[in-house]
């Protein structure tokens, strides 16, 4: 059996792009995925668009970007903008590039994970490798007494031949949200979400109707999908990574599945370097404090979403009430020290960062610049002017990054804080 650096379960964006920069990074990889993955159009952030560009990934699928209209509440009227993406096609293009890199790509079904053995077991047969990657998605197994929100379920489909408008729009209504997305030439695709539960007591076309309203017909070929929070693997064992929805997956909603999958394939290559020539202590830690922490964030975060929909009914009553009222960003006083696993020049490393409100997770660059010798020259004290801190603090930087710098420490607040920047406590 031939031996791999990196084996993957699963080939959605997380999958794919893990192996595209896995095989750029000079890795022999294989990855392993179903012959049908996702089939639905989705909603792709602007800033998924952008990452799209930077990594030269193919944009196959991916239609142009249309204003996109809330019915929501507090919310009602607010637009921003989102591209409508074919996920079959958009995930088999990724695929293919990721061929191209060089990665062995399979079409099989992956039995299991066999991190001791370095094993994934395949109905195409076993692959052997020094690290192995869950990105199964929602279908990956997920660890014991995993945490999930209350249970969702998404209906949805080609609501007919002809694009009705030319903005989305996602609506509250008070047995669920409906998002209707026109997508040129193809008709308007139709996702309608309620509580998984209302939908084993009433017929599928009934509740599509009480959602999406009578003028919106039932889709002849509807699909379902489970669609909540989930925390799926806080932890990761030994030897292996897990990335996208199979570590947290996403409530459609919040329309950062795609993101995520994305960023945590991103880190996929300082964690696998960690674990492949280190002992991958770094990698555990990294993984557990951004996962966790993703989780908790989309959670409250969402909680506070279903409320701002100002819609009465169980459905709304337990997800504005779901998982309790901690604030959605953590409250901090003032700007806070603390020890971090951070990605820098491309590796993991334990760095200091600033937690700040606006940056829970916390920050170790500004500008490009390690924020650690800043804030040690500044000793816990408060900020100077521009003028005292270039001179005193960053001698050795450029003007122009000394004042993004110091820009960026007055911003949240430093100028303002008499008593300076404190570590946070049992860090070191
Ligand atoms: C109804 C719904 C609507 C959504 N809408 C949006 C949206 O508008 N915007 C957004 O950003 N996010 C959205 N999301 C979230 C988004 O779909 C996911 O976050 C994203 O697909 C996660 O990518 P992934 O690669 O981790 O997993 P997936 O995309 O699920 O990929 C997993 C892959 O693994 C394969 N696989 C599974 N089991 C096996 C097996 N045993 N063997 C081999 N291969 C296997 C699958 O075929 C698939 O290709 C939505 C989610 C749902 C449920």
């Amino acid at each position: 059996m031939r031996q791999h650096d990196a084996a993957i379960a699963g080939g959605g964006p997380a999958g794919a792009l893990a192996a595209i920069l896995l095989a750029r990074a000079g890795l022999c990889v294989a990855l392993a995925t179903l012959p049908v993955g996702v089939r639905r159009i989705e909603g792709l952030s602007p800033r998924v668009a952008a990452l799209v560009a930077r990594l030269g990934l193919p944009d196959a699928g991916v239609g142009a970007a249309v204003p996109r209209q809330s019915l929501w509440g507090e919310r009602d009227g607010a637009f921003n903008r989102e591209h409508p993406v074919d996920r079959a096609i958009f995930d088999a293009a990724l695929l293919e590039l990721a061929a191209t890199e060089g990665v062995q790509v399979l079409r099989a079904r992956v039995a299991r994970l066999e991190p001791d053995r370095g094993v994934m077991e395949t109905s195409a047969g076993p692959i052997s490798a020094r690290l192995l990657i869950e990105a199964r998605g929602r279908r990956a197994p997920a660890a014991r007494g995993r945490l999930r929100g209350p249970a969702g379920l998404a209906i949805a489909g080609w609501s007919d031949g002809e694009a009705r408008s030319r903005v989305s729009q996602v609506a509250a209504r008070p047995g669920g949200w409906v998002w209707q997305m026109p997508v040129a030439g193809r008709g308007t695709w139709v996702q309608v979400v309620t509580d998984a539960a209302r939908a084993r007591t009433l017929p599928l076309p009934a509740l599509w109707a009480e959602i999406a309203g009578e003028a919106v017909p039932f889709p002849a070929s509807a699909q379902r999908a489970a669609g909540e929070l989930r925390l799926n693997a806080p932890d990761l064992p030994e030897g292996l990574l897990v990335l996208g929805d199979a570590a947290v997956a996403m409530d459609p909603l919040s329309g950062h599945g795609l993101f995520w999958a994305f960023s945590s394939a991103l880190a996929a290559v300082p964690m696998a370097l960690d674990i492949l020539e280190g002992d991958g202590a770094l990698a555990r830690r990294f993984h557990r404090e951004r996962v966790v922490s993703a989780f908790w964030r989309q959670a409250r975060v969402g909680r506070d979403l279903y409320r701002l929909a100002g819609q009465a009914g169980p459905f709304w009553a337990e997800r504005g009430a779901w998982p309790d009222d901690a604030p959605a960003h953590a409250e901090l006083a003032a700007p806070q020290r603390a020890r971090r696993v951070v990605v820098a020049g491309g590796r993991l490393a334990e760095a200091d960062v600033l937690l700040t409100p606006e940056e829970p997770d916390g920050v170790a660059f500004v500008a490009g610049q390690p924020l650690a010798p800043v804030l040690d020259r500044l000793r816990g004290g408060p900020l100077p002017d521009a003028e005292t801190f270039g001179r005193t603090i960053t001698p050795a930087l450029a003007p122009e990054t000394s004042r993004l710098m110091h820009g960026w420490l007055a911003a949240r607040g430093l100028g303002t804080t008499p008593q300076g920047i404190h570590r946070q406590e049992g860090t070191r």
